[in-house]
């Protein structure tokens, strides 16, 4: 059997081709798991293939600390060593990745050379492509507190299913009314010995069925019309002050986690006008475009979007799962989907 350490491994595999007249064949926006995925893939597919990584490359993971649900990673992996694996897998096929900020998009799809091209703008240049993969991602949102910025992947988090394992036999709250808040308190109630659902107001907004299952929960308890103030703790989160917002009286809770499920923004600001969003701002799917194949069959397209040739992929418009697994599972779906329209739209040929 052949030693491990004796596999070398080039990393300059290049499998991508050059664009063709400055035109690439796939631009991705957004380098999270999912844009990176599908970098992977459509490198691999021989595409030629950009990636506007953004100024702060790489997405969520870059601000966590352990991941331990991701899978090929027996003991885990940080967060930043995954991403920074990643890009160095996309690169070796040939993906170009620059750290830009992208600006503005133009979707509508002049033609050079009857060829049908998408622009981007970014870092003062125009980038063109035949087809785009809308990989931005969602970011979390945060009550907005110094000690809760401070204190993140020290006791405060977003995600109960990565870090719920880390707060077994520990006092935990979690602060929101919504379908989040819901799931994120029955994760917690496998390892925690206690939960609080702490909410500003006196009703939940989650659906009926989730919000049975908290009031169902023995080990839930709700704190009604109260706010998070201040998270307590220097290196680890040892309590938090909390606020009536009626009563306007504040006290102390001593707890060993936060976990704030107070809803996600999608990165879709570059995108309003140019493609349809639902009414929060996550890009809408198109699973209806259908086109006929070279053999006959209906291609079916499931990470199409409104504008023919745009594919998207991970949180931009997963708002249900959020994990870096299934973000990383949709950037395949779209590069593969992107591969298969390339194949069979004659306005890109
Ligand atoms: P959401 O429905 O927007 O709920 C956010 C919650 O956080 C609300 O209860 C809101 O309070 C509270 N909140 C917002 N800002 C706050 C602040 N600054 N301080 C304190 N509390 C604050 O968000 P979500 O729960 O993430 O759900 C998003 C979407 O995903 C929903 O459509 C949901 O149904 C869906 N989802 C579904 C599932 C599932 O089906 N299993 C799971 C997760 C998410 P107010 O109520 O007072 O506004």
């Amino acid at each position: 059997m052949q030693e491990e350490d004796s596999i070398t491994v080039s990393l300059t595999d290049t499998l991508a081709s050059e664009p063709k007249d400055g035109v690439f064949d796939v631009l991705i926006i957004g380098s999270g798991p999912s844009g990176l995925t599908a970098a992977i893939y459509t490198t691999r597919g021989a595409l030629s293939t950009l990636v506007l990584a953004g100024s702060k490359w790489g997405g969520q993971l870059q601000l966590t600390t352990d991941v331990e649900n991701f899978p090929g990673f027996p003991q885990g992996i940080q967060g930043p060593e995954l991403m920074q694996k990643m890009r160095e897998q996309a690169e070796r096929f040939g993906a170009k990745i620059n750290d830009v900020d992208v600006e503005s998009v133009d979707f509508s799809g002049g033609e050079i050379g009857g060829i049908r091209v998408f622009r981007v703008m970014g870092d003062g240049k125009t980038h063109m492509a035949k087809a785009v993969i809308i990989a931005t991602g969602a970011d979390t949102k945060w009550l907005g507190l110094e000690s809760e910025q401070r204190l993140i992947g020290r006791g405060v988090s977003s995600c109960a299913p990565c870090d719920a394992p880390f707060f077994k036999d520990k006092r935990v709250v979690v602060v929101g009314g919504g379908d989040s808040a819901m799931e994120e308190a029955l994760v917690l109630t496998k390892y925690a010995t206690s939960v609080t659902i702490i909410h500003r107001r006196d009703e939940f907004r989650a659906s009926d069925i989730m919000q049975k299952k908290v009031f169902d929960n023995p080990k839930i308890k709700i704190q009604w019309n109260t706010e998070v103030v201040e998270i307590l703790g220097e290196e680890r989160v040892v309590g938090i002050k909390i606020k009536g917002t009626q009563s306007g009286e504040e006290k102390g809770m001593e707890v060993d986690g936060v976990f704030v499920a107070i809803g996600h923004t999608p990165s879709t600001n570059i995108f309003k006008g140019k493609i349809e969003l639902d009414e929060k701002g996550y890009v809408k799917k198109n699973q209806k475009l259908k086109i006929e194949m070279q053999n006959g069959e209906e291609g079916n397209f499931q990470t199409a979007t409104s504008v023919p040739g745009i594919f998207v992929a991970g949180d931009v418009h997963d708002y249900h799962y959020r994990q870096a697994i299934t973000a990383a599972g949709y950037g395949c779906q779209a590069a593969m989907d992107l591969e298969k329209w390339l194949g069979v739209d004659p306005a890109t040929r």
